[in-house]
């Protein structure tokens, strides 16, 4: 199945007023996304927000089956939360780690899973180590399991990192942490939506994910899988009326399915347009999707590659769709402004977001185009002309 450009254009409306290569950041959504959203919300504005939710009851609990099938999960392994930052810390301070435990994470972490993991350190004694890269880039899986002993309880890695295009080798990684027993968490965030994700073939036990970025869902969305053999070994840090249930004045029970690291109150409207940009992307085929977007990334890379002064610093034996570079003698803040002047998004990613990586490397700040199916070649050419010569009249 190929992609049908014109028609995911015309269904894009921001592809007519912007080239959008920050996809990595938030997509921009496609109208089915946009109707879901405004349809819900002007339902809730006419007969009331729990009288809407009650109306639209079916499709809500419908984007538990969407969600699973877009990873290969059970409806009941899944909980919709407001960012993949809170699905994922949910999962990991609800796991039982002791003084003494250790965590393996890669050198291309996410910030926020890195000072989650740091803060644990200080309260419980628990070690964070960072299993080494290989010669591609990628995480070592060698590397990974001879780190292994008894006291490593968790093996919590982002499959595709916010600041360049590798993806890591998450099945590898699964099948090494299933055969040592060892808890996997995998933040997915940057790979749900740009490429097949399935967990079953992954191996992970947990796994976060966002709606805005390559999923094209609304802002304040994410979601979390917990694999059913954790399900109800796992408290969450948090709890409520929804997550558990007030049984007599001094008990009660948390619910049996993922949906125990909900809270009760969030939004019907963002939730059924992460459910339709779930939709959306599996009508379209996620192999398709990650055939176009890596032919697309690789041909920027090729484009900036050969362009005098630009580095392009993508790693890894497979890539994806973010592309990462720098310019010599231009911080990467204003080469992001030169691009926004001609309305062409990318965005800035620096030490802040990962910072084990860019010390490890001692990378610049670094701009960071993200592209999409959506986006055409033309636009690559736009990003790549304003590197080129855009740049030059700003000098
Ligand atoms: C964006 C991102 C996150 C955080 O997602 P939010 O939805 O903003 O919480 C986590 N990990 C990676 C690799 C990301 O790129």
């Amino acid at each position: 199945m190929r992609i049908d450009l014109d028609r995911v254009r015309a269904e894009t409306p921001g592809c007519r007023n912007v080239v959008h290569l920050n996809n990595a950041g938030a997509s921009l959504p496609p109208q089915p996304v946009l109707d879901t959203v405004i349809g819900h919300l002007r339902l809730e504005a006419e007969i009331g927000g729990y009288e809407a939710a009650a109306d639209r009851r079916a499709a809500i609990e419908g984007v538990y089956d969407t969600i699973a099938r877009l990873i290969g999960a059970r409806r009941k392994e899944i909980a919709v939360a407001e960012n993949a930052t809170r699905a994922w810390d949910m999962a990991f301070y609800a796991l039982p780690l002791e003084p003494g435990d250790r965590i393996l994470t890669a050198t291309a972490e996410y910030a926020s899973n890195v000072i989650a993991f740091l803060q644990v350190a200080r309260w419980r004694g628990v070690s964070v180590e960072v299993v080494p890269d290989d010669s591609s880039g990628q995480l070592s899986v060698d590397a990974l399991r001879a780190m292994l002993d008894e006291r490593v309880k968790l093996i919590a890695v982002n499959h595709v990192p916010t600041h360049n295009g590798l993806v890591n080798p998450a099945a590898e990684i699964g099948k090494v942490a299933r055969e040592a027993g060892v808890t996997y968490l995998l933040d997915a965030c940057q790979s749900v939506g740009q490429m097949p994700v399935d967990v079953a073939e992954i191996g992970c036990d947990l796994l976060s994910a966002t709606g805005r970025k390559f999923l094209r869902g609304p802002r304040g969305t994410g979601f979390l899988f917990v694999s059913e053999h954790l399900l109800e070994r796992l408290e969450p840090p948090f709890l409520d009326l929804h997550s558990a249930n007030w049984t007599a004045p001094d008990e009660f029970t948390i619910r049996p399915d993922a949906r125990r690291f909900e809270s009760w109150e969030s939004s019907p409207a963002t939730k059924l347009g992460l459910g339709a940009a779930a939709e959306y992307a599996l009508a379209l085929g996620l192999e398709a999707i990650g055939e176009r977007v890596v032919a697309l990334a690789e041909r920027l890379r090729e484009r900036l590659d050969a362009l005098p002064g630009v580095t392009v610093h993508d790693r890894g034996a497979r890539r994806c769709g973010i592309v990462a570079f720098s310019v010599a003698g231009r911080e990467a803040g204003e080469v992001v402004e030169a691009l926004a002047a001609r309305r062409v998004n990318v965005s800035r990613a620096t030490a802040e977001a990962a910072r084990f990586d860019f010390e490890a490397r001692n990378l610049p700040a670094l701009v960071r185009a993200s592209v999409h199916y959506y986006n055409t070649e033309a636009e690559l050419e736009a990003l790549c002309r304003v590197v080129e010569r855009g740049l030059d009249g700003l000098r």
